[in-house]
Parts: structure tokens; C-alpha cells; sequence
């Protein structure tokens, strides 16, 4: 049985938004919160415990949006709970080294064995930031490559054709970004290899980097094509580029040691960001010594930060990652979530609704679009309309989706097989139910 929410209305929320809506630009701090690609108002939210929710209205959700990504041990977690707390007991922020910052350090070393120096920084955009102007600084050449429809955060540079929130929203680029980054940064299809080897056989010379999420989760979830990878490692390699694997979402989330565990690939740099700060704003940036040793104060490249290694989000960091260390965690969730993908895409067929599903561990998503998503382009052939219908009457079942289309579905550890269950059920209704 979904969980059913009797009477579904969401006034206080409603109210709550008229009020946000003159105080703050669009009434949120982050514009996919919005709800705008989905119709209607944002529900705003009282608490959260495990896979669960609760708004201010007193209706309940089972959430897959976790915070997009960070919450894979779910909402409040008591281990992670516990030592943030103690950690806010022993004063909240320093500007000068703790302990704590060492320990976050050799526990992503641990994991991500391509990393052999990380510094911290606040958010996965400051982590993207600083990796490319390091990147520059190394190579002293000044190109990028970034691929259609993957995000990085609101970099100027990489705002080009960046996936997610500019996608549903319709601004490819961003005014304010200066011509001269739109000059610096090319923009190729994601998985096709093709591409960058035409660009690179040509001007190989002039690129700093190539970044890329290697399981694409800003445009929906699009994973790499077999070779992809491998390819742009072997292209990277001969032509001295930096190669940077934007691990924000699938750091911690696709395998421990992220997309690079699970398909075999070094990259050079690795950004990070979401579940490394267990839901308090961390980021991280790290890779080759021989790269991360030209970081200011060791070389010339600066980047600095007030409250980077902050030491109540290196507790939550620390937490998060320690829990993480039980592999079973990673079996369970790859089980739940092929249950969740198998009934999804059973509900979509019973309902006789076009669908098109994909999944990366705990990352999935269902494309309302009867073409093979592969790339950006054939991610937004998905009937965006349908989407927003479908996510209106899981909403209204007690299921959380993203508002947008063109993100993933995050299961966390939290959720049970009874939550799954439910959530199906409120899938087939849904579908059912378009029109
Ligand atoms: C979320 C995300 C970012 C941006 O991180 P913020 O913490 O929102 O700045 C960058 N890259 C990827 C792949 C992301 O998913």
C-alpha cells in the first residue's frame, strides 16, 4: 500500500512561498527547488528521519531526492547526528587546522585510490572551480572541454549548455557569463569519443582539461557507453590533458570509490562534493601529488577558504564515510535499487506509457521518451509535460521525485523493501493515471 495522504494539501507551504517570494529571488535559494519545471509551489519541509520526510502541512513523503545526492545513509542519521553534535560542542569553526581535516583527507584517499593529495573546499561548484583553474595553472593552456548536458556546478565557464536546473529552464548559457569563457570552453556530446579525438587531433595542444561526470546525473542518469571512458583516458594521455572526473554525485554513491572504481579508470583530478559532506556544504578537489603540489601555499595556483575544513561539516564528512566503510551497504543498495528500476519500468509497461529507464548503482531515472538516451539530446526528446504529471500524482501518493525531469532518483540506505514496495505501487497509480 502507498502511503496515503489523506486529504493532500499543501496551504502552509503555499502560504510559506507567497512570503519567501518577496524576501528571496523565485522564493528559493537554489532554482530546481522551485518546482517550476513541474508546475505548482514547492513543499516546504518540517523534518526528515531516514527515507521520510514531512512538510509543514503534516503530509509525509518517501523522499528520493535526499538532499540530491548527499543523504545516502538517509535523513538524520544517528551516527552521523551524533557526531555532528559533538563536534558543535567543541566550537564550530577555527580558520586554523584540526585534526579532523587529516582524518576526511585519508578517509577519500582511502576510497579513491587515484587521489593522492585532497584539499577541502564548501561546495562541489568550488571543487569544479578550483580543479580547472589548477588544471590551467599545470598546463599553462587554457582550453576546456565539458560535454553537453553535464553540470558542474555554477562555474562561468562550465555554465554552458550544463544540464539540470539551466536545461529545464531553458537557459543554455547564462547571460553574465563573459564571452571570453564561452571562447575558452568546448563543448562536444557526451559519449561520443569521436568527437574529441576530430577536436584534439586539431588543437590537443591548447587543452588544460577535459571534465566530465563519467556517469552523467544532470541530464537524468546517463551512463557511459562501454569504451567511452577508456577512450577519453587514452586521448587525455597523448596529448598531456588533464583529465578531470566530476565525482560530485557519484563519489561515495555509484561504488565506494565512485565511477572510477566501477569502471576501471585513473582520472588525474577528482571533484567532490554531496555525499563527502554527509549534508553539510563540503567540497573537494584532489588527485596526482604532482598536479595538486602547484595548490598555493606549496605552488603558485591559490585557492583559499574561510570555512574550508570547517570542523562540524569534516565531522559529518568523517561519519558519513566511516558508515560507509560496511560493503554491505553498497550490496543492499544495488538489490533495492534494481527492484526500484524493475518497477518502475514494469508500471510505465503496464500502463502502456513510453518510457525509457536507466540506472548506475543507486542512481536511476525514468525518461518519459520512447527514443535510447544516450546523450543530451536524445534526454530532452523526454516529454517533459508527462513527467510533470507523473511527478504531481506521486506527490500526492507520498512520493518525493525530483522536480524535474532531468535528474536522478537517489536511494539511500534507509530506504526498506517495504518503502520500495509502496513507492511502486504509487508508480503503476501514477501511470496509470496520465492521460
Ligand atoms: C551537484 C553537482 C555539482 C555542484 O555542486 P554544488 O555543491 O551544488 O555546488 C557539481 N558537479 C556535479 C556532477 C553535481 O552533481
Amino acid at each position: 500500500m502507498p502511503p496515503v495522504t489523506k486529504n493532500f494539501t499543501i496551504s502552509k507551504s503555499n502560504e510559506v512561498f507567497k512570503e519567501a517570494l518577496k524576501h528571496i529571488p523565485g522564493g528559493v535559494n537554489s532554482p530546481v527547488r522551485a518546482f517550476g519545471p513541474v508546475g505548482g509551489h514547492p513543499i516546504f519541509i518540517q523534518s526528515g528521519s531516514g527515507c521520510r520526510i514531512r512538510d509543514i502541512d503534516g503530509n509525509e513523503y518517501i523522499d528520493y531526492v535526499c538532499s540530491w545526492g548527499p543523504l545516502i545513509l538517509g535523513h538524520n542519521e544517528p551516527y552521523v547526528a551524533r557526531q555532528i553534535k559533538a563536534a558543535v560542542d567543541k566550537g564550530t569553526s577555527f580558520g586554523a587546522p584540526t585534526e579532523l581535516e587529516v582524518q576526511l583527507a585519508k578517509l577519500v584517499k582511502e576510497f579513491m585510490p587515484s587521489i593522492d593529495k585532497v584539499r577541502m573546499v564548501n561546495s562541489g561548484t568550488e571543487a569544479t572551480m578550483s580543479a580547472i583553474r589548477l588544471a590551467r595553472g599545470f598546463t599553462r593552456r587554457d582550453l576546456v572541454i565539458k560535454f553537453e548536458g553535464c553540470y558542474h556546478g555554477h562555474v562561468d565557464g562550465l555554465l554552458i549548455k550544463a544540464g539540470s536546473g539551466a536545461t529545464t529552464l531553458g537557459v543554455p548559457t547564462s547571460p553574465g557569463v563573459p564571452q571570453g569563457y564561452i571562447d575558452s570552453t568546448i563543448i562536444l556530446p557526451f559519449n561520443d569519443s569521436n568527437a574529441v579525438e576530430n577536436f584534439c587531433r586539431e588543437r590537443g595542444k591548447e587543452v588544460a582539461c577535459i571534465i566530465l561526470e563519467p556517469v552523467a546525473g544532470n541530464m537524468g542518469v546517463v551512463p557511459p557507453k562501454p569504451g567511452y571512458l577508456e577512450k577519453l583516458r587514452e586521448i587525455t594521455r597523448h596529448y598531456s590533458i588533464v583529465l578531470i572526473f566530476d565525482e560530485v554525485m557519484t563519489g561515495f554513491r555509484v561504488s565506494p570509490g565512485g565511477a572510477q572504481e566501477l569502471y576501471g579508470i585513473k582520472p588525474d583530478l577528482t571533484t567532490l562534493g554531496k555525499v563527502i559532506g554527509g549534508g553539510l556544504p563540503v567540497g573537494a578537489y584532489g588527485g596526482r601529488a604532482e598536479i595538486m603540489d602547484r595548490v598555493a601555499p606549496v605552488g603558485p595556483v591559490y585557492q583559499a577558504g574561510t570555512l574550508s575544513g570547517n570542523p562540524v561539516a569534516m565531522s559529518a564528512g568523517i561519519a558519513t564515510l566511516e558508515r560507509l566503510r560496511d560493503k554491505n551497504i553498497y550490496k543492499q543498495l544495488e538489490k533495492k535499487s534494481q527492484c526500484l528500476a524493475e518497477g518502475f519500468e514494469k508500471s510505465a509497461r503496464d500502463a502502456g506509457v513510453k518510457t525509457y529507464h536507466t540506472r548506475v548503482g543507486s542512481m536511476l531515472c525514468t525518461f518519459f521518451t520512447k527514443d535510447t538516451v544516450h546523450d543530451y539530446k536524445t534526454a530532452t526528446s523526454s516529454d517533459t509535460k508527462r513527467y510533470a504529471r507523473y511527478f504531481n500524482g506521486m506527490l500526492e501518493r507520498g512520493v518525493y521525485l525530483a522536480p524535474s525531469q532531468f535528474e536522478a532518483a537517489f536511494v539511500s540506505a534507509a530506504h526498506n523493501d517495504s518503502d520500495i514496495e509502496a513507492t511502486i505501487e504509487a508508480s503503476c497509480q501514477a501511470m496509470k493515471d496520465l492521460p
